[in-house]
């Protein structure tokens, strides 16, 4: 247990920043919280950004909160527009485009960047990814007057998008170099279902090949894949992985792998310094998803109020967001061994990872399948127990 910090640093904006605001005034309402962004620190659902296109929503209409409020709301001292540019643990401070801030501790919750392919030709640059809401404005600000749209990776964020474009009446484009949505997700019989269902909702795809170079052409833009094939696109949307933002951290001396390296209440090599989100990483695992920030949140909250704490994860499946055909997931940990039984009917696949000893390990449950989805959880075992 440790005594609460005078002066608590929190970096970043997002779902994880904020929860852990709000999970600490309920615990302490006295810790001074100064919350430095480079964003405006507005409030929204991340996930939103990619099922809002066919509902018709804006930038604007994604937000819940907004920064001015949520800090009102939260007492805390918003330092938003303002980018942390070193940080030093020895003096205990961190450079921002706005000066010098200084801590007692410091919350790392600066989530993960957009992978960028290594593309050739004149328009590469004109290449989108949507990882937050200056981008999903810019994506739908390129879409005005767009009618074919080419999402560039078919993992679950490509898969969604994919969904709520065609949805929203795109002609739509999949290129990835694998043989089926989700590969890493699903086992085939479950990744040819959602195929299907995609294709028949409209989704063109393409399979065994990347996109090797974007050309500007008059009207429009060209695509050269790896195999040779020419596809014609309005705009071009990438969906090939994020990258933990660990420079910051690195440059600090503080441990990074995948992610910047976290014990279980959430403290770095340094220990009053503290990662969670999707920047963190807890006994080698690297999870950018909601659920698990949420269960790190509240734990770090609970630390930093003085209180004895020790993040657990219970298992935790993702909603796949592809109305064509419902999917959800809890894939098993890495490496982990076992196999795949799967049950298949025309209108849905249940799979079920088990161990040697019968134990079941995780499961992909697509369409009339996925209502198994609450029984088979309670199986589950726990992911950090
Ligand atoms: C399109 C999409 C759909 C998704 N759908 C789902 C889903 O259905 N279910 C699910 O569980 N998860 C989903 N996810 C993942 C989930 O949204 C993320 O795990 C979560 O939002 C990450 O929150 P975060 O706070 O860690 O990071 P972020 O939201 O990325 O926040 C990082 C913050 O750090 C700030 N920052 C970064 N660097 C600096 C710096 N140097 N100085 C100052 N500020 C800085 C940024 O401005 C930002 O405010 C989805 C993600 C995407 C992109």
């Amino acid at each position: 247990m440790i005594a609460p910090a005078q002066n608590l640093v929190i970096v970043g904006s997002g779902l994880a920043a904020w929860t852990v605001v709000r999970e600490l005034r309920k615990l302490d309402a006295h810790t001074s919280i100064t919350l430095v962004t480079r964003d405006n620190g507005d409030l929204y659902s991340k996930p939103m950004l990619s099922n809002a296109l066919s509902s018709g929503k804006t930038a604007a209409q994604l937000v819940s909160t907004t920064s001015a409020a949520m800090a009102e709301q939260h007492g805390v001292k918003l330092m938003a527009h303002t980018e942390v540019t070193a940080i030093d643990p020895v003096a205990c401070t961190i450079s921002t485009s706005q000066g010098t801030v200084a801590y007692s501790r410091l919350v790392l919750a600066l989530g993960a960047d957009a992978v960028r392919l290594p593309l050739q030709g004149d328009a590469a640059d004109r290449v989108l990814s949507v990882n937050d809401l200056q981008d999903y404005a810019a994506f739908r600000e390129r879409l005005q007057g767009a009618r074919r749209v080419t999402v560039i990776g078919a993992g679950l964020i490509g898969c969604e998008f994919a969904n709520d474009l065609v949805a929203a009446g795109y002609e739509v484009d999949v290129v990835d170099p694998g043989t089926q949505p989700l590969g890493r997700l699903l086992p085939p019989e479950a990744g040819d279902l959602l195929q299907r269902a995609l294709s028949d909702a409209g989704v063109r795809f393409h399979w065994g090949s990347s996109v090797q170079a974007v050309h500007a052409q008059p009207g429009d833009l060209q695509l050269e894949l790896a195999n040779g094939q020419r596809l014609g696109t309005d705009v071009v949307l990438s969906a090939v992985g994020l990258r933990p933002r660990t420079a910051l951290a690195q440059a600090a001396g503080l441990q990074t792998a995948q992610g910047i390296v976290v014990n279980r209440q959430l403290q770095t090599s340094q220990p009053d310094i503290y990662a969670l989100g999707d920047v963190a990483e807890v006994e080698g695992r690297s999870l950018p998803y909601v659920m698990p920030l949420m269960q790190a949140a509240r734990t770090l909250a609970a630390h930093l109020a003085g209180q004895a704490a020790c993040l657990r994860y219970p298992a935790m499946p993702v909603v796949v967001k592809t109305p064509a055909l419902p999917v959800v997931v809890s894939p098993p940990a890495s490496g982990v061994a076992g196999q795949w039984q799967i049950e298949t009917s025309t209108d849905g696949v249940d799979a079920r990872f088990v161990g040697h000893d019968g134990t079941l390990l995780g499961f992909a449950l697509a369409g009339q399948a996925t209502t198994n989805k609450t029984a088979l959880q309670k199986s589950l075992p726990a992911l950090l127990a």
